[in-house]
């Protein structure tokens, strides 16, 4: 009989330096985003693994946190800076998205199982 193996996933959070310098954050703001980011990671995870009648509420709860994410980096808060296409299981078209970047061009694939509506925001 085989072992059972877990795989534990564990992702490290990376805050860019120059940003934090350049929008003058303190500590308790850094662990803030780190906080968010932990719960980004969290949300992630739940999206891949989810059943598909959950993933609009998942991605709703995912989209609020880059929300939270771009308030926290002291930016204004606009959903054209908000890259739906990395959402986990989200098969959008990521180079012409990323290209469009940040333009209200963006395009989403009726095969994509949360953007299949066609609303990413
Ligand atoms: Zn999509």
């Amino acid at each position: 009989m085989k072992n059972k193996i877990t795989l534990i996933v564990k992702k490290e959070v990376k805050l860019n330096k120059f940003l934090i310098k350049k929008q003058n954050l303190n500590k308790k703001e850094i662990e803030k985003i780190l906080n968010l980011h932990k719960y980004r990671l969290t949300l992630e995870l739940s999206i891949k693994s989810a059943e598909e009648k959950y993933l609009s509420d998942l991605y709703k709860l995912w989209l609020e946190n880059q929300r939270d994410l771009q308030r926290a980096w002291k930016f204004k808060q606009n959903d054209l800076y908000i890259r739906f296409w990395e959402v986990p299981t989200c098969s959008c078209p990521k180079s012409d998205n990323n290209f469009m970047y940040p333009r209200d061009e963006y395009i989403s694939e009726k095969t994509c199982k949360i953007h299949k509506r066609g609303i990413y925001v």
